[in-house]
This record gives structure tokens, C-alpha cells and sequence, in this order.
């Protein structure tokens, strides 16, 4: 019953897209400069309310196992929603990405929702357009943010629209 089982949520994505600092703006709203990368943020949200129903989103984050490609597939194991993020000013990671939902594909929960992140909206350097990632994210059947952990732009969005996902809203 979905009342008492939160579903899980993973971030995955390249080392320093920030993973930890989105999450601790959700759970927390706060704002850390220089995050200790080993950290993960990882929390339970709860009572999120869509059209009179509520769930509950168990949010998990890395504790930096992906610098060291050290990430193995129990951490997303079960997971019915995955939040993939890159850096908007770090065109590597958002071919990072690209892997990532592949893996996901190959080796996840075959009915996971997946949504794609770009953060660090408030950074003045692009290095992806978001009509890129958009027409990758309409391309693989993703939904597509734009966001900023540092000012908290579309954060919150994010997870309201996995849970409307989950709940098939
Ligand atoms: P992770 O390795 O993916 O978990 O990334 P972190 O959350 O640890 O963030 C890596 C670095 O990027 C930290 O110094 C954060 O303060 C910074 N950072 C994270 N999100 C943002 C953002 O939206 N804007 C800016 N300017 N910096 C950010
Ligand atoms: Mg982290």
C-alpha cells in the first residue's frame, strides 16, 4: 500500500552536476557552497499531495561512489522513478547523462520513470541548450527541467512531477 511504502527515487548522474545539493534543497532548502562530495543527502518526503492523493518519495543520493565509477546497479534496484542530472555548463556530463539512461534502461525497473535534469540555470556559461536536451528528452519519452539547486528554481518541480508519474496523473 503506497500509504505506507514510499517509492524510491535515485540521482544519478556525473560527480559535481549537484545531485546532493538538489536534494538537500528539497529535504532541507538550503544552499551549501562546497558540498563534501562523500555526503549523499538522501531523505524522505513526505504527504506530497496530487489531485487528493498523497504519496510519499524516498529520495536517494550517491555518497560519491560515481567519481570512482564505483556505482553498482543495487543502488537504483527497485527504483521506480530516476532523476538523471548533468550540469548545463559541463557538456561532458550531459553525455554522461545519455549513458545513464541507457544503463537505466538496460538494467532497471522496466516501468521506472525517468526525468532529466539540467542544473546550475543560474550559471552565466552554457554549454548544452536547453532546446537540446529538450528534443533528447522528447526523443527517449523523458520529462525535461531546467534547474537550480543554488536558487532553488524548478527543484521542488521536479519531484512533483514524478510523483504525478507514479500516481499516472
Ligand atoms: P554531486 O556530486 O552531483 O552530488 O554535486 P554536489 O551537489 O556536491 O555539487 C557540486 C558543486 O556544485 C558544489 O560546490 C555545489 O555547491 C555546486 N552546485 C550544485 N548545484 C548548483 C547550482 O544549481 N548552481 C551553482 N552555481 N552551483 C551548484
Ligand atoms: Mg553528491
Amino acid at each position: 500500500d503506497q500509504t505506507n511504502s514510499p517509492f524510491k527515487i535515485v540521482l544519478l548522474g556525473d560527480s559535481s552536476v549537484g545531485k546532493s545539493s538538489l536534494v538537500l534543497r528539497l529535504c532541507q532548502d538550503k544552499f551549501v557552497e562546497n558540498l563534501e562530495p562523500t555526503i549523499g543527502g538522501s531523505c524522505i518526503i513526505q504527504n506530497i499531495e496530487i489531485e487528493e492523493s498523497e504519496v510519499k518519495l524516498k529520495i536517494w543520493d550517491t555518497a560519491g561512489q560515481e567519481r570512482f565509477h564505483s556505482l553498482t546497479p543495487l543502488y537504483y534496484r527497485g527504483a521506480k522513478g530516476a532523476v538523471i542530472v548533468y550540469d548545463i555548463s559541463n557538456f561532458e556530463s550531459f553525455e554522461r547523462a545519455k549513458d545513464w539512461i541507457l544503463e537505466l534502461r538496460e538494467n532497471g525497473e522496466s516501468d521506472s520513470k525517468i526525468v532529466l535534469v539540467g542544473n546550475k540555470i543560474d550559471l552565466e556559461t552554457k554549454a548544452v541548450e536547453d532546446t537540446t536536451a529538450q528534443k533528447f528528452a522528447d526523443k527517449n519519452g523523458l520529462l525535461f527541467f531546467e534547474t537550480s539547486a543554488k536558487t532553488g528554481e524548478f527543484v521542488n518541480q521536479i519531484f512533483l512531477a514524478l510523483a504525478k508519474l507514479l500516481l499516472g496523473k
